[in-house]
């Protein structure tokens, strides 16, 4: 029995993960970074922890019987071609990562309330120009995924005062939360909501999901804040509903191809604001002890906490 560390070595990861890794799981064998196959101790290998690490390092374990992620989102993982079929996989939780990324919805959210993106124009050619200011109770904000991430970010909204609304897959109550389900209740959803923050998986279901038609939903002069995954969005329709202010203002954080390359149009788009994939980094302080907690959970046959549905795809 060992645990392999797969990570972006580029990038000089394994310096941090593996001490920590150690420490926490001192009666494990860990090997890493990125033990090749054949390596001395892969056969032994019987869980592999992915922090990153670029995909098609999975086959060098032929014994392998647990996949535990370091990030909350799987869809590269479950995309890899050397992901072998039926071992289990398990997606990061760690409450960290969930208030980390309560503070970037809320960020987000107070900047375009506030309608600082506006202001910084203004400023950038000396114009003196006040717009009325809604209070945050007559703002209705809906949050796409009310999971880990959603759920939390959800309450915080709440907190701050704005009215929320949530989509889900399944029906879900939450307290103040209004909530809707599935595909046949995304539109009055989208409809509900002057801005949109998404917090969904990728899967096969929620690719391309944000596109001409849940933008012509939205009220005229929404805004859209994603947090979730590049490939949720179908970029040029963005762009159009952007153009033709349709929707005022899109906050990206993830892209279908990161670093955003520097010929990408939206990098200069005046309704857009970017960040560099920051909303919420796995912090691998307080995750490397949750990783090896789900480790001794697996190594005593108890439930895992985070167990992904593969056919599902989160
Ligand atoms: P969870 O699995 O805890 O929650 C997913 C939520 O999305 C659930 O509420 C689920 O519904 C809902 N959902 C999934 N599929 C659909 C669908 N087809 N229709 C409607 N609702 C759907 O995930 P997390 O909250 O932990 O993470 C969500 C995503 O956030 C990650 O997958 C990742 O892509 C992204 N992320 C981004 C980060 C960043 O820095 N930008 C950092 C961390 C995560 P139900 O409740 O019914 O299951």
């Amino acid at each position: 029995m060992a645990v392999a560390l797969l990570c972006r070595v580029e990038r000089n990861e394994a310096d941090l993960w593996l001490p920590l890794l150690k420490e926490a799981m001192p009666h494990e064998r860990l090997l890493g970074p990125n033990p090749a196959d054949g390596a001395e101790g892969a056969a032994e290998v019987d869980v592999v922890v992915v922090a990153g690490a670029p995909p098609g390092l999975l086959c060098a374990f032929p014994n392998l019987a647990f996949i535990q992620s370091a990030w909350a989102g799987v869809d590269a993982l479950l995309a890899d071609p050397t992901l072998p079929d039926g071992v289990p996989v398990a997606r990061l939780i760690d409450p960290e990562l969930g208030r980390n990324m309560s503070e970037a919805v809320l960020t987000h959210v107070l900047a375009l309330h506030r309608r600082a993106p506006l202001y910084r124009q203004q400023q950038a050619a000396s114009m003196w120009r006040p717009w009325p200011q809604p209070m945050a109770h007559e703002r209705r904000v809906g949050v796409l995924g009310l999971g880990e991430m959603g759920l939390r970010s959800a309450r915080r909204l709440l907190e701050a005062g704005f009215q929320v609304s949530g989509w889900t897959r399944t029906r879900a109550e939450h307290p103040g939360i209004e909530t809707f389900a599935g595909p046949e209740e995304f539109q009055s959803f989208l409809g509900r909501c002057e801005m949109i923050v998404n917090l969904l998986p990728l899967t096969s279901e929620t690719r391309g999901l944000l596109n001409a038609r849940a933008f012509a939903a939205m009220p005229h002069g929404a805004s859209l804040i994603n947090l979730g995954r590049g490939a949720h969005i179908v970029v040029p329709d963005l762009v159009e509903a952007l153009d033709s202010g349709r929707l005022a203002h899109a906050v990206l954080d993830v892209f279908e191809q990161e670093p955003l390359p520097p010929e990408s149009s939206l990098w200069a788009h005046p309704a857009v604001t970017i960040t560099p994939h920051v909303a919420a980094i796995t912090n691998p302080r307080t995750s490397a002890k949750l990783i090896a907690a789900n480790i001794a959970r697996f190594r005593a046959g108890q439930p895992l906490e985070g167990l992904v549905e593969r056919g599902i795809g989160y």
